[in-house]
This record gives structure tokens, C-alpha cells and sequence, in this order.
């Protein structure tokens, strides 16, 4: 069996989703979840794009034993500098250097010419190798390049020093027999390959990131960059999962394996959909609310009579357990803990009995507790966590057939202050948004408002993710509650925290 590498880079490709910014404390809550499930590198971010990522990329590295840390630089000093001081402390800290290798590429963004560029990209790997051994150096947008400026320029990055020279679709672009053509060519033409580990990074614009990976290792790729839930620019990148099954079901056809703890997969993309907000679609493969569900007569009766008619994958394999009850209001802090425990999350004394409250109120409400509410419960605790701007101390709202709807809210500032403000709309939601919006002194402009129920049942929370945009910047914001006004007034202000964490951790540029 062929060992394929993994390269998890949710926290800097991932996170430039619009909206999915996320915290130093989220960051290094999913990075410890990455190296549990197994990701041989963790891309950290891009430190030179501000001080916040910069400190993030640092505290991950200080952190995480178990997996290797890296980050992204343009092939400049300064970025390169900021990489090296960001990651120096990692078990084994990496650079990674992208430079663009397209003609549109040279043209569009550089107006420079290839020879320019080629020795650029060799002066940065020189560069980069008097910090660290590990180099990996990206040919931006190669599935658009021609190939044989491409073969030349992996020769001399490798020459230079590159240990990983790795080959993005940047604009997913290519079609997976391409693609392979491309990693074969690669493998065939460039004469010291064998010094450097050959990846791919694939995106999903067409729809074929995952068969274009797999395509790839077909030819010979030996690392995957890939993101959980396929997170990622625009229409995203490889989903880790996918491709970590693709060769665990068809270890046959591929004859290669990663080192993922694949039980870990469903509790990986849970954490990430809570934290990033964005929720991952029904249907998705292996990870959404559907993929083992089986609807029809026909296909149920199959199942239970045996498993393989319908389903090539065991749910356990990835993590994925049916909804139990597990606690009720009689349950005590040793049971939560207990329970917290098995699914991983690990909450120390003081938080353990913020939590516990925040347990028994729901108890309260909903007889049932199952997994899903505890983990939803934690998620928005450790969201709300540090970098609090606004809190909601009072939410009042009127409403009847003959009535206009009516809220009246009570928020606190970060300066302690606390002002209340009532407005009317035309339903509870909006009206309480409106009064919001008076007390924060700026208006939002809600691009989307979508409502889930966490499990069945009429006393079921409710999760409510927005999408709302603040000063032509868009922000996303979750919130869950048994009252369906209550957990869409909580998401609204999530979002609004976020946009606060933001102006105080302004993103100076973007890869
Ligand atoms: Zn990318």
C-alpha cells in the first residue's frame, strides 16, 4: 500500500470563506482536533495577511504535537520572515511559498515575464531553506499552465530545495483525466522528482476536486491538500473526508492508504460547522445529515436485512452514532462531564459548572438531552467565549394576528454600559433585529436567515444561521434556543460580535 500524506488546510483556505472567520481560540480548538484525527500537516494560516492570523499560525505551532505546522508566504522575504517566525515552533514547522505559474497568472496579476517568475520562485525556496528543511512551494493555478513550463519550473524548485512541490487546480478548472495527464507528466518529465514529495490542491468550481485528487493519486501524487467539509474559495476546495474514504472503501482499485483516524471524521466536521458557521448541505458525502439515511421501503427492507445492499460505508467508520438520550434535568455535573468525555471534549472546572447551568435550563425545556444538543450547547458556550462585544441581557417581544409585532432589547456593551431600544417590524425577529441595530448605532443588511431543528420533537432547539452584511463585509452568525425567536436573535448577535473581532483583527491582505 502507497502511504498518502494529508495537508488539512481549513484554517487558511477554509477560513477565507466570506463570513468564516474565525477566533485564535477556534483556530487552536479545530487544529487540536486535526491532529487528533490523524493530518500529517496542518496549514495554519497566512501570517503576513495580519497580526491576528500571525499570532493564531504561533499559538498552533506552540501547541500541537503530533502533526506538522505550516503556513502560507508569497515568495517574498517578508512573508517568508513572518511564515518562519509564526511556525519556528512547531514539532516540524514548514514554509509554504505560492507563486503563480499560468500565463493568465504571470500576465494578470505579475505582469512579469516566465524566466522573471522562475527565478523568483527559486530565490524565495533558497530563501525559505536557510529556516527550515521543510519547503513546499506551489505552482499557482498549474491546471491552466503549460505544461512545459511547468515540468521546468518544479525541476528547479526542487533544485533549489523544495521537499513538496505542489500542484493546485487553483481555479478547478480541470477535468480529472486532465489532471492525472498533468501529475503523470510531472512524475514522467521532471528528472529529480524523486527528491520531493509530489501534491496536489484541488478545487471544486465543476465539481470535481475530490475525483480530481483521486485522479491524481492514481498518477502518482503522494500528498493531498484537502479541507474538512470541503470548506474553501469559492465553491471550495477537496473534502478530506471524501477522499480519505474514497481510498479506504476502494483500497483495491487504489492500492494506497492515509493514516486518518476516520472515527474521528464526523466529530471533526461537526466542530468545524459549529465554529467556521457554516452548516454542510443534507446530502453531502459521508459527512451530511442524509448520507446514511435510507428513505425508501425498498432500500430500508434491504437494510435491515443486511446492511450491504444499500451501503458501502459503515456509519461507525466515520464516527457517526445514532441520536441517544443521555441526560435528563436529574443529571449532575459527573454525568455531563462523563459525557462530554466520550465525545471527546474535554471542559475544565470552572467552565463545567457555566456549562452545567446553561444544561439544566435546557433540561428544563426539553425532557430529552441527546448529543447533538450537548454539542450544539458547548459550541456556542466556546464561540461566545472570549472576544464577547455585545450580550443580550433582555429580549421582550409582542405579537398577535391584529397587532404590529413588536421587541424590546436589552443589550450589554463592551464597556459594561447597558442601554435598552424597541422597535416594530413586521415579526418578532425583524423587530428585534431592528432594536439591535439602534442600540449597535449602524444598520445590517440580512442577506440570509435559515432555521434548523437540532433533533425531533416539538421541544427540539432550533438552530438559526445568518448571513448579514456590515459595511460591504459579509458575517455569519449562529444561534440555538428552544425558542425559535430567541435562537435567531442570538445568531444575529453572533454575527455582530463578529464583526466587532474583525475591526479590532483588520486582514491586511488575502492570498
Ligand atoms: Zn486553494
Amino acid at each position: 500500500m502507497e502511504r498518502i500524506y494529508v495537508l488539512d488546510t481549513t484554517l487558511r483556505d477554509g477560513e477565507q470563506v466570506p463570513g468564516a472567520k474565525l477566533t485564535g481560540a477556534e483556530k487552536l480548538e479545530i487544529a487540536r482536533q486535526l491532529a487528533v484525527l490523524g493530518v500529517d500537516v496542518i496549514e495554519a494560516g497566512f501570517p503576513a495577511s495580519s497580526p491576528g492570523d500571525f499570532e493564531a499560525v504561533r499559538t498552533i505551532s506552540r501547541e500541537i504535537r503530533g502533526a506538522g505546522v505550516t503556513a502560507l508566504a508569497r515568495a517574498v522575504q517578508s512573508d517568508i520572515d513572518a511564515v518562519w517566525e509564526a511556525v519556528r515552533d512547531a514539532e516540524q514547522p514548514q514554509i509554504h511559498i505560492v507563486l503563480g505559474v499560468s500565463d493568465i497568472h504571470l500576465q494578470g496579476k505579475f505582469r512579469r515575464s516566465r524566466e522573471d517568475i522562475l527565478a523568483m520562485g527559486v530565490e524565495a525556496v533558497r530563501y525559505a531553506k536557510k529556516f527550515t528543511p521543510y519547503v513546499q512551494y506551489s505552482t499557482e493555478d498549474a491546471g491552466r499552465a503549460d505544461l512545459g513550463y511547468l515540468t521546468q519550473t518544479v525541476t528547479a524548485v526542487i533544485e533549489a530545495g523544495a521537499t513538496v512541490v505542489n500542484i493546485p487546480d487553483t481555479t478547478g478548472y480541470c477535468d480529472p483525466r486532465e489532471f492525472g495527464r498533468i501529475i503523470l507528466t510531472i512524475k514522467n518529465e521532471v528528472p529529480n522528482i524523486d527528491q520531493a514529495i509530489l501534491s496536489v490542491h484541488c478545487h471544486n468550481d465543476l465539481g470535481m476536486a475530490t475525483a480530481n485528487t483521486l485522479a491524481a493519486i492514481k498518477n502518482g501524487a503522494r500528498r493531498i491538500e484537502a479541507t474538512i467539509n470541503g470548506l474553501g474559495e469559492r465553491a471550495g476546495n477537496t473534502a478530506l473526508e471524501e477522499v480519505v474514504m474514497a481510498l479506504k472503501v476502494k483500497a483495491d482499485f487504489y492500492g494506497a492508504m492515509t493514516h486518518i483516524h476516520t472515527e474521528e471524521i464526523a466529530r471533526t466536521s461537526r466542530l468545524v460547522s459549529s465554529l467556521t458557521g457554516i452548516w454542510v448541505q443534507p446530502n453531502k458525502a459521508i459527512v451530511g445529515s442524509n448520507a446514511f439515511a435510507h428513505s425508501s421501503g425498498i432500500h430500508q427492507d434491504g437494510v435491515l436485512k443486511n446492511r450491504q445492499t444499500y451501503e458501502i460505508i459503515d456509519p461507525h467508520s466515520v464516527g457517526i452514532t445514532e441520536s441517544r438520550i443521555v441526560l435528563t434535568a436529574r443529571s449532575g455535573r459527573h454525568a455531563l462531564r462523563a459525557r462530554l468525555r466520550d465525545l471527546g471534549r474535554e471542559v475544565d472546572d470552572a467552565r463545567l459548572e457555566q456549562f452545567h447551568q446553561q444544561f439544566l435550563e435546557l433540561a428544563d425545556r426539553k425532557k430529552e438531552v441527546y448529543d447533538e444538543d450537548l454539542l450544539s450547547l458547548l459550541a456556542e458556550q466556546e464561540r461566545t467565549h472570549e472576544e464577547r462585544a455585545y450580550e443580550l441581557l433582555a429580549l421582550k417581544v409582542s405579537l398577535g394576528t391584529n397587532s404590529i409585532p413588536r421587541a424590546v432589547v436589552t443589550l450589554r456593551f463592551p464597556d459594561r454600559r447597558e442601554e435598552t431600544a424597541e422597535a416594530q417590524g413586521s415579526g418578532p425577529v425583524d423587530a428585534a433585529y431592528s432594536a439591535i441595530d439602534q442600540l449597535v448605532g449602524k444598520q445590517a443588511r440580512l442577506l440570509e436567515f435559515s432555521l434548523q431543528s437540532v433533533t425531533e420533537g416539538i421541544d427540539a432547539q432550533a438552530r438559526v444561521s445568518v448571513r448579514i452584511e456590515i459595511d460591504n463585509d459579509v458575517f455569519i452568525g449562529r444561534g440555538i434556543d428552544s425558542d425559535i425567536v430567541l435562537s435567531g436573535v442570538k445568531a444575529y448577535l453572533d454575527a455582530w460580535n463578529r464583526a466587532a473581532f474583525r475591526e479590532s483583527n483588520p486582514t491586511l491582505v488575502r492570498a
